[in-house]
């Protein structure tokens, strides 16, 4: 999709665990070329929805769209077949395998059947596929010297960018991004910073959760505010940065 192209819109969307309400009535877009930031304090629901958008734990009410298709209530898989991939809050590599591997498990849902259902025995042709589509990604991101190391032995920053080829891997124009920098090193953080760039240069749409300020205000277009699984605020960075409630919600006044 071209630039500007409205990839995500999420309108009403309520989720709720028991008597527990973690989104009321969320609303957002994401547009391709653009970095949306998610923030908000621990709790206030940013992973939820997520999950909501991705069809990892649908909604209990509301309309979610993806390339103007509705996608409420169809399964993860199906939705990421659409385009859209995620990683999530916790790193989930399988430490003992190699980059490439791991990327490769990403490339399977580009394609017709369930691999990994079938416990990921394919026609050789269709591995070879795979793990070429793999070692494209695992370029593309920069980690070419590191494809046939284990995924475990790499450094938290490298990980982080390891789960981000393996969403690439699936082919997506939307990538949901759970706290991609938790945990990370400054200069960790740049050099994610600069992938997200270089991806966003590249057309991608990119929705982020992420707790780091600095890191949100450098790389985000616009800015969604989260506080008790409602919206507080959106706005351009520097208008988030002024906003008193988002001061008093996020930053402890
Ligand atoms: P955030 O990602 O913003 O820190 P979450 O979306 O993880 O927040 O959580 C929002 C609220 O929903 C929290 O109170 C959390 O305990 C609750 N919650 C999240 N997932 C579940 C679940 N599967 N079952 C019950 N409660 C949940
Ligand atoms: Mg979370």
């Amino acid at each position: 999709p071209a630039a500007g192209t409205v990839l995500l819109q999420a309108e009403g969307v309520t989720k709720r665990f028991g008597g527990l309400v973690a989104n009321k009535d969320m609303a957002l877009t994401v547009q391709a070329g653009e970095v949306m930031a998610l923030i908000g304090p621990n709790g206030a629901g940013k992973s939820t929805m997520f999950n909501c958008i991705s069809g990892v734990n649908p909604p209990s009410e509301g309309r979610i769209s993806f390339l103007g298709q509705p996608v409420a209530g169809l399964e993860a898989r199906d939705i990421a077949r659409l385009g859209l991939s995620r990683t999530f809050q916790h790193v989930r590599l399988l430490s003992g395998m190699t980059v490439l591997e791991n990327v490769a498990i990403g490339a399977h849902l580009r394609g017709r059947h369930n691999y990994l259902a079938a416990g990921l025995r394919l026609e050789r042709a269709e591995e070879a596929r795979l793990l070429a589509e793999a070692a494209r990604q695992i370029e593309r991101v920069g980690l070419a010297e590191h494809m046939f190391d284990a995924a475990g032995s790499l450094a938290l920053g490298k990980q982080r960018i390891v789960e981000i080829a393996r969403a690439l891997a699936a082919d997506p124009c939307l990538l949901l991004l759970d706290e991609p920098a938790a945990g990370l090193r400054y200069l960790e953080k740049q050099a994610l910073a600069e992938l997200l760039r270089k991806l966003r240069g590249e057309g991608m749409g990119i929705l982020l959760v992420e707790h780091d300020m600095d890191f949100v205000m450098g790389l985000a277009d616009r800015v969604v505010v989260m506080e008790f699984g409602e919206k507080l605020a959106e706005g351009l960075p520097e208008e988030i940065q002024k906003n008193p409630a988002v001061l008093e919600a996020y930053l402890g006044g």
